[in-house]
């Protein structure tokens, strides 16, 4: 029995101590380990799972804009990062830089990349020449390095995954359009294939990306009721352009300076997988991006048939597109049930001689913890049903939580007390920055997102009209 609640016990408790039930989490369910250099992590096989399973769901939802993948060096020379002011003084205290190479100083010092626009920026200038040549869209999955004092795994490392668009277009209004469809984009992807609801808007100007006329996010509410940025997708208007000379011939003959945008998600994502959905047990990863749907536990598997039953169950519901284990080890089916639901996945099925001499089969869903009896005959469509109910509602119920946990208030008290007991609290504000930066002093909660379409009477701190309705929540 000690072996059984073995898992269970090794993961603090998640009401208790929530920051290290995520390190328990993300250790012991091998998603991550840390790297030997203080701040870095490496994502093992069933955390890279999960980003392979992004990375295809996002690839097809680019295409349908036309964005196309390509990749760009590591290096970027640092004369690149001074062009555009506000982009150098946002970027400059976490750009590592490489001075030494083949045993010699390099004549430039060359930056590893903490995003690209710089180096996007410049080939465009070559690239595009015509009108002929807008729009021009490419994204590219890399890895960028930014240089952090504290770190966690996924949420915050000196270097971590990503992909970042970038594009470039004729117009303003293209460029606008283009920034906000990826912020669709993503928003949609978040809800359908992650089950995580974001509330998505703009930025306040202290928080936008360092060079863009305006930033868009999506923002998250994790289990501690603190906020996960998920995702950014930036307007740049032609700072870019004019600082990178991305210019183009219109089509009646003069010289124009483009319109560019640039929009990422990160490994970032897999942070607030295990955020939104883990509970006491562990993580719980949506269907859809689960490296395994569905796995299937023997029930006294010496007894003859009992092995074969699972093989032949596992092969249907592989040639049908589920990515599906048999836990042939010989650990005890408890055991196994526990490793399982720690690892999250969404659905287990119990086969034993009963089930298969009356043609059923016992399947477990993460999500609710619930069993249900269905036929093996019909696996592959039960299993498909259950996968899509445990997608929906995931979903649902994290949208339910965080709905709960939006409050409103007209003060810096209310605002203090709302995000201490873990919600994102909506307030005025008359637009200044001094009243956002003393809401960050007194609460620790920062401006998440504007809350488009709605109005206040009055900033909550110095209570002149407001112009603007915010959400502030304290944030990873
Ligand atoms: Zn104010």
């Amino acid at each position: 029995m000690a072996k059984e609640t073995q898992f269970v016990e090794q993961i603090a408790d998640i009401n208790q101590d929530f920051p290290k039930w995520y390190t328990d989490v993300v250790l012991k369910t091998k998603l991550v380990d840390y790297g030997p250099v203080k701040g870095t992590m490496v994502i093992r096989p069933y955390g890279y799972a999960i980003w392979e399973n992004i990375q295809n769901e996002m690839n097809k939802r680019f295409k349908t804009r036309g964005v196309e993948n390509a990749y760009f060096p590591l290096l970027i020379p640092m004369s690149y990062f001074t062009k555009e002011a506000e982009h150098v003084e946002g970027f400059a205290p976490e750009i590592a830089v490489v001075t030494v190479a083949g045993g010699e100083e390099l004549a430039e010092p060359l930056a590893i990349r903490p995003t690209s626009e710089t180096i996007i920026g410049t080939m465009c200038s070559k690239w595009v020449q015509s009108y002929r040549d807008l729009p021009l869209k490419v994204n590219q999955w890399c890895n960028v390095m930014r240089w952090e004092k504290t770190t966690r795994p996924f949420l915050r490392t000196s270097e971590f995954l990503w992909q970042e668009g970038h594009t470039v277009h004729a117009t303003e209004q293209e460029a606008e359009e283009e920034t906000q469809a990826m912020l669709e984009i993503y928003k949609e992807f978040a809800e359908n294939c992650l089950a995580i609801p974001v509330l998505t808007g703009r930025k306040t100007e202290k928080e936008k990306f360092a060079g863009a006329v305006a930033t868009y996010t999506m923002e998250a509410m994790m289990r501690d009721g603190k906020s996960l940025q998920a995702g950014t997708s930036h307007y740049l208007g032609q700072n870019f352009a004019t600082a990178f000379d991305i210019k183009y011939l219109g089509n009646e003959g003069s010289l124009q300076t483009a319109y560019t945008t640039s929009w990422g998600v990160s490994t970032r994502l897999i942070g607030a997988i295990i955020m939104t959905h883990g509970d006491e047990r562990g993580l719980a990863i949506p269907p859809v991006v689960a490296p395994v749907q569905c796995v299937i536990v023997p029930i006294a598997a010496r007894k003859g048939g009992v092995v074969e039953a699972c093989e032949t169950l596992k092969e249907k519901l592989e040639n049908a597109g589920i990515r599906v284990t048999f836990d042939n080890t010989d650990n005890s089916p408890g055991w196994k049930f526990n490793e399982w639901e720690m690892k999250g996945v969404p659905v287990r099925i119990e086969l034993g001689p009963r089930d298969i001499e009356t043609g059923k089969m016992i399947c477990a869903r993460r999500d609710t913890l619930e069993k249900s009896e269905a036929s093996l005959e019909n696996a592959v469509e039960e299993v498909k049903a259950l996968l899509a109910d445990v997608q929906k509602n995931m979903l649902e119920r994290a949208r339910n939580r965080r709905d709960e946990r939006i409050i409103y208030a007209d003060d810096i008290d209310g605002i203090l007390a709302g995000v201490e007991q873990g919600n994102f609290v909506k307030a005025g504000w008359c637009g200044c920055r001094e009243c956002e930066d003393k809401i960050k002093e007194e609460t620790g909660a920062t401006a998440r997102v504007f809350a488009e379409n709605e109005t206040a009477k009055e900033c909550a701190v110095c209570k002149k009209p407001a112009k603007h309705v915010i959400i502030y929540a304290r944030a990873y």
